[in-house]
């Protein structure tokens, strides 16, 4: 029980006055809020540490590549050349992670990171991969917009704060943080404007594609736990990104004519059109090479810590439809859950899945949309769930879900 101390009384630790803060009273001393708050998170650290030395991966914890795609199958529709290499990817990270543990400092062979780029238009499954991946690792995850982040000292968030959402994620759980997966979302969004070196400077640009370089390669670096920016009174928590999976995504828009231009260049320096008439003009991402990143205004050094690079596919309508009702949590089984949980069987005409996927189409929104429309038309219905008499079906047919649509 915290007692109420006397005005004299003080923090045995910081000396600040019971008037400031509320103390603890120990046998012959006190302890403020903000110390006992700093001692937690000094004990958790120091305690992580010792665990993290004794951390041990056995090969059965290890998920094989094949089950990493039949996990993400569950939850992804389609993309899967994405798929695959993240599969890959991820084993492998599995794999040098356990080899950095078993040889410590010793390692003959350094196994690199296979940090990971995906380009895809928006609303195609690039976070829905991440955040999957992450939940059968069981490792804390954490997702960060590359549009809020600017160069230090600039308004805005420092590069390193993404990690301090990482340590967040893992409850202050510094060797688990270490093992983390980070995505960056919208990487394409810090590319310069030009291929060439602006002498004017570039805060947000590649300012910060310097600063995210640092934690891609693998540094120690002090972040303030409660985020925003440094200050000298503040306790830093250092973290080691060297064993941290950072996976970007963005929309590149308008890289495809630079693969196309690139494409063209080649074919014309061999064969000719031969090769011309393989080329897929619908998908042109799938194509995509490193020096598509750097052509779109992504520094060198920084394309160069990206090893694994993939594309995911625009969304058919046939995707987009499957995306409704397959996935585990598919949008439609969670609205039949939500029924059923006021007693009622829900039951959605197969044409009136076709309607929200037309919307969806137009809306040019890829499965982002799908979300939004299939929310609009059930809202009133389920104004009025509560009020169906229990037991009950309820068949959302054609007509009426193309009323609810066009309101
Ligand atoms: P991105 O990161 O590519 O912009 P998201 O992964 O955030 O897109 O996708 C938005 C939403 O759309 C997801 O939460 C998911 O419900 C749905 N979605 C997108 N692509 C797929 C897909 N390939 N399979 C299943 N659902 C998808």
């Amino acid at each position: 029980m915290p007692k109420k101390p006397t005005n004299e009384e003080h923090c045995s630790f910081c000396g600040r006055p019971a008037s400031q803060t509320m103390l603890l009273s120990g046998v012959d001393g006190y302890i403020c809020a903000d110390c006992a708050h700093q001692a937690e998170h000094i004990f958790k650290e120091q305690s992580n540490h010792s665990q993290n030395s004794q951390f041990k991966l056995q090969d059965s914890d290890i998920p094989k590549p094949t089950e990493i795609k039949q996990f993400l199958d569950l939850y992804v529709i389609g993309q899967e050349a994405a798929k695959k290499v993240l599969s890959v990817a991820v084993y492998n990270h599995y794999k040098r992670l356990k080899y950095n543990i078993e040889h410590g400092d010793k390692n003959e062979v350094e196994i690199e990171k296979s940090n990971i780029v995906m380009v895809g238009e928006t609303g195609t499954g690039k976070t829905l991969l991440a955040r999957t991946i992450a939940r059968l690792l069981k490792v804390p995850f954490c997702i960060a917009d590359a549009t809020t982040l600017t160069e230090a000292g600039y308004v805005g968030d420092d590069v390193e704060n993404v990690l301090v959402r990482l340590l967040q994620a893992a409850n202050y759980d510094v060797a688990a943080c270490e093992r983390g997966i980070v995505f960056i979302d919208e990487i394409d969004k810090i590319a310069r404007k030009s291929e060439n070196t602006s002498i004017t400077r570039d805060v947000s640009g590649e300012g910060v594609q310097q600063a995210l370089l640092k934690l891609l390669e693998g540094a120690e670096v002090n972040v303030p736990p409660e985020g925003g920016r440094k200050h000298p009174e503040q306790k830093l928590i250092k973290i080691n990104t060297r064993n941290i999976l950072f996976i970007c995504g963005g929309a590149f828009d308008g890289i495809e004519r630079a693969i196309g231009a690139r494409l063209n260049s080649n074919v014309i320096g061999f064969k000719g059109d031969e090769k011309r008439q393989e080329l897929d003009r619908d998908n042109m991402l799938q194509y995509v090479q490193p020096m598509d990143l750097k052509k779109f205004g992504l520094i060198p050094e920084l394309v160069g810590r990206f090893p694994v690079l993939t594309y995911l596919e625009p969304l058919d309508r046939e995707a987009l439809r499957r995306i409704l009702t397959e996935p585990k949590n598919a949008l439609v089984k969670q609205y039949v859950e939500l029924f059923k949980m006021d007693g009622v069987t829900l039951d959605i005409e197969p044409s009136v899945l076709d309607l929200v996927v037309d919307r969806a189409v137009e809306y040019h929104l890829g499965a982002r949309g799908l979300r939004s429309i299939m929310e609009g038309m059930m809202t009133d219905l389920m104004f009025d769930l509560p009020t169906l008499p229990k037991g009950s079906t309820f068949t959302l047919t054609r007509q009426e879900a193309e009323k609810k649509i066009r309101l």
